[in-house]
């Protein structure tokens, strides 16, 4: 069965020859998917019936169902549960700015880089998403709330660069002028960092912003949250992104969340800053969303304050990410792990 959603123009002109169609249906069914957003083959009326026949035929049709919804009542963030074709479940977060509407993406059914404070990689890796997948996530959301979305963060569950073709195979549709046709600027990868891929992924000509998940000054720290830290040393993951920043001329983007008492204090700031000093780069400061299967703590918001300030008197550029819909299940993969977990009870029960 063939993924119609993931196919570029020129690739579904291929498959309407190979099915025995002419060429020009393609750019019709093109728009039907990625333009008036079709639920179904039925919708696109003005192909025919026979046509219609032969598409549900040989495609699989990717459209993404809402499973729950919660709406913060602070800030209207939006978190969507969403339900594939095979009966796994997404997550996906709406976020209203004054620079637009966001949305971030999910780009894997869990995650396998085990990241301690993080929920979504608990149980390991289900299964990569398809671009289709990815894509259905932001169309889904506009058709629900019936907003246009002009930002998109791949910050949900899994691992981007670990899903490296079917992510850029994603971009490249979204930035489509016929679809979504978002601005690749308004876009934001973020990667636990594999150096390989970062490299690789600087030559896509795609100018979207990497944000790489740094979360620590030095290697020893590093690897008492992130287990890839062991695989990759700083050294070797700075120099990819220093390279993505001089083949690409993008800003890079470095997250770091902060835990008490692991990677807060003062030593660790000036460290963080002796690190960057020099690089064209962003840190966004992001306190610790605390999960019920670790023992991880928010900062204090006067160390927290205090490293920043630190930051910035070293002359580093830094915010502090502004946290929303902290009462809906905020962390990454919470809301997924809640239902999953009732459903498991709920199965005992019967
Ligand atoms: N796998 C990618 C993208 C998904 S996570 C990556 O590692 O970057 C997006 C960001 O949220 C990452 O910086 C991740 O480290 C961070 N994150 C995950 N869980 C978190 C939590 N509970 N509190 C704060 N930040 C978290």
């Amino acid at each position: 069965m063939t993924d119609i959603k993931s196919l570029y123009p020129e690739e579904l002109a291929a498959f309407m020859e190979e099915i025995g169609e002419k060429k020009f249906r393609a750019a019709q069914v093109f728009s039907w998917l990625h333009e008036k957003r079709a639920g179904s083959f039925d919708e696109m009326t003005n192909l025919s019936l026979a046509l219609r026949e032969k598409l549900k035929m040989n495609c699989e049709f990717v459209h993404l169902t809402v499973e729950r919804m919660q709406e913060s009542a602070i800030d209207g963030t939006r978190k969507y549960l969403f339900l594939l074709n095979d009966g796994n479940l997404i997550e996906s977060v709406f976020m209203r700015y004054h620079h637009g509407n966001s949305v971030c993406v999910s780009t894997q059914v869990g995650c396998r880089m085990g990241c301690r404070f993080c929920a979504s990689t608990i149980d390991g890796v289900v299964r990569s998403l398809k671009p289709s997948e990815i894509l259905d996530q932001i169309y889904a959301i506009e058709n629900d709330t019936g907003e246009h979305v002009s930002n998109v963060v791949l910050m949900g569950a899994g691992e981007p660069m670990d899903n490296y073709d079917n992510v850029v195979r994603f971009l490249r549709l979204v930035t489509n002028e016929k679809g979504q046709n978002m601005s690749a600027r308004n876009i934001t990868v973020s990667t636990c960092g594999l150096p390989d891929k970062i490299r690789a992924f600087a030559g896509e000509g795609l100018p979207v912003t990497l944000a790489l998940s740094l979360h620590a000054p030095d290697d020893e720290t590093r690897k008492k949250l992130m287990p890839i830290a062991n695989r990759y040393g700083l050294t070797e993951v700075l120099a990819a992104c220093d390279y993505y920043f001089e083949k690409t001329g993008r800003r890079m983007s470095y997250e770091y969340s902060v835990v008490r008492g692991v990677n807060d204090n003062a030593e660790e700031a000036e460290k963080l800053s002796r690190l960057l000093k020099g690089k064209n780069a962003h840190v966004n400061l992001i306190p610790v969303n605390p999960i019920a299967e670790r023992d991880f703590e928010k900062p204090r918001f006067e160390s927290l304050e205090a490293f920043q300030k630190l930051l910035v008197k070293n002359g580093i550029n830094v915010t502090i990410r502004r946290e929303m819909g902290s009462d809906i299940d905020g962390a990454c993969g919470q809301l997924r792990r809640r239902v999953l977990t009732d459903r498991e009870k709920g199965e005992k029960d019967i």
